[in-house]
């Protein structure tokens, strides 16, 4: 690091001698001048936005060595490799690496020879490592996804809550703490826990106008829907597939293997190798799709992934805003493709209910998730009810997602609603949606006849509709906690006080008119 004092030329220059890039964006260079001169930050900006060079330049322009601290050892080599092609003076600790390696990096830290060490939080909170580093002279920490502190958050790492020893072990070593997950609860507890209190926030917009948002319904056939979608929109190019299992990964990814397309699969299950295989060549090779569960993506700086498509809800906003956010990180056109059904909301409330968190943990769980389910039902422009989550105003509607391109219809559907709840009510709320909707339907079958529901008042009434416009019906009524699916795993359905004015006629409701089922066999395991 330079002896000189920090100055914002002295930023700009080392972002464009060392880095190449012309220009600071966001608020990098108030970040790096706030950080360099011995401040506090709290950086929330979206993934892709350009967070490590906050603590980067810092890093090169103060006396002694950037701690880095990530949850990734994976991405720590990566970061390290193309630090050095620019010349800078990085290395990282890891259990991975051999002895002599982690010595030597020791050693070199000792001698004041690094501007950057990166490390897992774990390694730093050792004791030999916080001793070695009270002989350094340690420039900033840079505590990199820093939403891990948060227990209610997606990537809790327990870890992260010791990192407040740094505070108090380093009191006057100016901390950066960097995320993409920005909602108030989150970054309240990010201040509290690692004791960021004097930090400075810098928030930027959390809009990614590249991204274009689709959500849609999987009408039966998820699979065909999905290749429609890489024929029509993405031929030839890099994307990621999430899927909820590591079963469903599977076949998807040799499906479209099948289909032809450079399909590789992803997640826990695969030996180390041939995950970190797959992984290199979708980092490396054009084109590739790698099919994941979230197990795959944090931290992957590709640039030009062209799409993310979900095949299934993710269980919340934040979730989503950041798996989508990995596409278009390069600026240019990307999307952010979704599909959804009935199955996905029963078992994601089933398997929250049935969870063994903390009743605090549930209801925040269950918030969360019911956010993300409005957010998939929503009418009106998905840009800014993402961007009204994150408190971030937007005043005119994107132009740029599905509801804003092609409008949905909606149709009044309080009847249709009052007979669905009356239906449940009768048969004494035990029942799923398959059994309900026979009874609508007036089918005439042995468990109907069992239960004597034939002799309902509801048995029948709901014919003017078909199978698949009542599967609309109830997925959307669950989805507005209309109906709740219950804990014990059977899907059976009951009302909730939501469901009362209804039933009495005091309110309208109106859903999305349903789009047809596909003519493709029905693929169960992907309804
Ligand atoms: P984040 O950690 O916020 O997801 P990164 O720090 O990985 O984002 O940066 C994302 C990409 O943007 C990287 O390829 C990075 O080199 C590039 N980048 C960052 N800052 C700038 C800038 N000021 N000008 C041009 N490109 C930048
Ligand atoms: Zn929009």
């Amino acid at each position: 690091s330079s002896q000189m004092p920090a100055s914002t030329s002295d930023a700009l220059t080392i972002l464009q001698d060392v880095f190449g890039y012309d220009a600071f964006r966001h608020h990098q260079a108030a970040i790096v001048d706030h950080v360099s001169s011995g401040g506090d930050a709290l950086v929330l900006m979206p993934t892709g936005g350009g967070k490590s060079l906050c603590y980067q330049i810092p890093a090169m322009l103060r006396e002694g060595t950037a701690i880095v601290v990530s949850p990734l050892i994976a991405l720590m080599q990566d970061q390290v490799d193309a630090l050095s092609q620019n010349g800078v003076r990085a290395a990282c600790l890891n259990s991975a690496m051999g002895f002599e390696h982690s010595a030597a990096t020791e050693a070199a830290l000792r001698r004041g020879e690094l501007d950057l060490l990166y490390m897992a939080p774990e390694r730093l909170l050792l004791d030999r490592t916080l001793d070695l580093l009270d002989n350094c002279q340690i420039a900033l920490f840079a505590i990199d996804e820093a939403h891990c502190v948060s227990q209610w958050g997606h990537d809790f790492r327990p870890e992260y809550i010791q990192l407040s020893v740094l505070h108090q072990r380093y009191p006057d070593v100016p901390r950066v703490a960097l995320t993409a997950t920005a909602d108030g609860p989150t970054r309240r507890e990010i201040i509290r826990r690692l004791e960021l209190d004097r930090a400075r926030i810098f928030e930027s917009s959390f809009d990614r106008p590249n991204i274009r948002y689709h959500i849609g319904e999987n009408t039966g056939n998820g699979r065909q829907q999905l290749l429609r979608f890489l024929r029509s929109e993405h031929p030839g190019d890099a994307g990621i597939v999430y899927c909820l299992s590591r079963k469903r990964v599977d076949d998807i990814a040799a499906w479209l293997q099948q289909q032809g397309l450079k399909a590789l699969p992803y997640h826990a299950g695969l030996s180390k190798e041939e995950r970190s295989a797959n992984q290199q060549r979708f980092l490396r090779e054009d084109g590739i799709i790698i099919v994941a569960t979230i197990a795959f993506g944090m931290g992957i700086d590709k640039p030009d992934v062209r799409f993310v498509a979900h095949l299934n809800l993710p269980k919340s906003i934040e979730a989503y805003y950041q798996e989508t956010g990995r596409a278009g990180r390069d600026g240019l056109a990307a999307n952010a493709w979704m599909l959804y059904g009935l199955q996905d909301v029963i078992t994601l409330r089933q398997m929250q209910a049935g969870s063994q968190a903390g009743e605090d943990h549930k209801r925040i769980e269950r918030h969360k998730l019911d956010a993300m389910l409005g957010l998939c039902e929503l009418t009106d422009c998905r840009r800014q009810a993402l961007l009204r989550y994150f408190d971030e105003d937007a005043p005119e509607p994107c132009g740029n997602c599905d509801n804003c391109l092609q409008p949905p219809k909606t149709w009044d559907a309080s009847v249709a609603a009052q007979k669905a709840l009356s239906c449940v009510y009768r048969t004494g709320q035990r029942f799923g949606v398959n059994y309900l909707i026979d009874v609508l339907l007036g089918k005439d079958n042995e468990r109907i006849r069992q239960f004597k529901h034939d002799t309902l008042s509801t048995y029948g009434i709901g014919s003017e509709h078909n199978a698949n416009a009542w599967r609309g019906v109830f997925r959307q009524l669950i989805a507005r906690g209309v109906l709740e699916v219950d804990v014990e795993g059977h899907g059976s359905l009951h009302l909730t006080e939501a469901a009362r004015p209804i039933l009495r006629g005091e309110e309208t409701v109106n859903l999305r008119v349903q789009p047809k089922p596909s003519r493709q066999r029905r693929d169960r395991d992907s309804a």
